[in-house]
């Protein structure tokens, strides 16, 4: 007989009853506190992946875990057939902090993005007077925006898109960073171009400078809406609210998600003027959980601590340092490229040493946590309440892994 720890078994049940859609690493965590994860044994690991942004507070952080629970005992959902006690709070809290007039909450990612394409063609329909059914919406490629049929009908990823079609019509997919082939795309029938300001799955990629300034200035000119899915990239990550403020844009629509759920629970929104939201008319767009109580208490928590700016300044700063020391490794000839903003980083390993799967499962065995995307790249993302030593202490790590 052979003997199987408290992981193995737990993999094995989870390999045989759970859908194979995604490939996690063998690591089964059973507690964790701020940006540290312990698994079934009582391993200790460095999360420098922090739920691909959706962390950016750490875990069981004391100020979200509190208004939580004290959501918790008092209401928890109504539907959004009544009003409730927390809900214009929100509401109003999160368009203050995008400059904005209106929200619309939902609560996961792709659900924010259908809600911002629903709303763009809506737009396009009701305010810009584009003919019913002609309106086209431009994208990027290497994009991702979530994983609903009308999502990965606008994909370049075969994976993400393959074997689910007949595919949504009315995109057009132009080159990212290309403000030229984006300007080409753009017709009368153009409601929006939707991107992300920096492309998280596609390997945390910068656009070139001057881009989304480029964007946010021919989309004015032509009146077409810039939708700009700040679901990874947005509060707090690269250093700013909002990475579209890097070139001081202000898109006409925010897509927000996960780290406005604080890590506790789903919230997303999309956030934008009265003309745009204006469109709705009731019955024509909702979900059950979107704005509940619980959602709404830890989201005016985490627009509470965004608010004090600390987050962001701590990402610009520890982001600096990480920039700098993942420089240094990459001097070390097997790094071929690093990018990224704030504490967010791309790094592509050199393939002779291993795929970015292989890299992650050696960081493992050292004791720290990433994610990798794209064959060799693999991405840093810690939360941002980590100290500056245990960032040191996962990159010695990485060091060593790459050396
Ligand atoms: C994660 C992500 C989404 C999808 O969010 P889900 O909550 O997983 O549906 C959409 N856009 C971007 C940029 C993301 O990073």
């Amino acid at each position: 007989m052979t003997s199987t720890t408290s992981s193995e078994r737990s993999i094995a049940a989870a390999e045989q009853h759970s859908a194979h859609n995604y490939h996690p690493l063998p690591v089964v965590v059973a507690t964790a506190d701020g940006a540290w994860m312990t698994d079934v044994e009582g391993r200790r690991y460095l999360d420098m992946l922090a739920g691909y942004s959706a962390l950016n507070f750490g875990h069981g952080n004391r100020r979200l875990i509190d208004a939580a629970k004290a959501q918790l005992e008092r209401v928890t959902l109504t539907s959004r057939a009544f009003h409730h006690d927390r809900f214009a709070d929100f509401c109003t809290e999160l368009a203050a902090l995008c400059g904005k007039e209106m929200v619309l909450p939902m609560n996961t990612g792709a659900e924010a993005v259908e809600t911002a394409v629903k709303t763009a063609r809506k737009w396009g329909y009701r305010v810009k007077g584009v003919p019913d059914g002609r309106a086209k919406i431009v994208v990027a490629d290497n994009n991702f925006h979530g994983r609903t049929t009308t999502i990965v009908s606008f994909s370049t990823d075969e994976e993400a898109r393959a074997d689910f079609g007949p595919y949504t019509p009315g995109f057009e997919i132009v080159p990212y960073g290309d403000l030229a082939a984006l300007e080409a795309a753009v017709d009368d029938d153009t409601v929006a171009v939707l991107l992300e300001p920096i492309q998280g799955e596609a390997g945390v990629l910068v656009p070139p400078p001057g881009y989304l300034a480029g964007v946010r200035e021919l989309t004015r000119s032509r009146g077409v809406l810039f939708i700009a899915d700040e679901i990874q990239s947005g509060l707090g990550r690269t250093g700013r609210t909002f990475a579209c403020e890097h070139e001081d844009v202000v898109p006409d629509m925010y897509v927000l998600g996960k780290a406005l759920g604080g890590g506790v629970v789903p919230v997303s929104a999309v956030v934008a003027s009265h003309e745009i939201l204006g469109v709705y008319r009731p019955g024509e767009h909702g979900s059950t959980f979107g704005g509940n109580p619980l959602a709404c208490a830890v989201a005016l928590e985490v627009i509470a601590m965004l608010r004090t700016g600390e987050y962001q300044q701590r990402a610009a700063e520890l982001g600096d340092h990480l920039h700098r020391e993942l420089g240094l490794l990459a001097g070390g000839g097997n790094v071929d490229a690093v990018r990224g903003r704030g504490l967010w980083a791309g790094v592509d390993i050199n393939p002779a040493l291993g795929t970015g799967r292989r890299i992650s499962e050696k960081l493992m065995a050292r004791g720290v946590l990433v994610k990798d995307t794209h064959g060799s790249t693999i991405r840093i993302a810690p939360p941002l309440v980590i100290s500056k030593e245990d960032l040191d202490w996962g990159l010695e790590r990485l060091g060593a892994v790459l050396a």
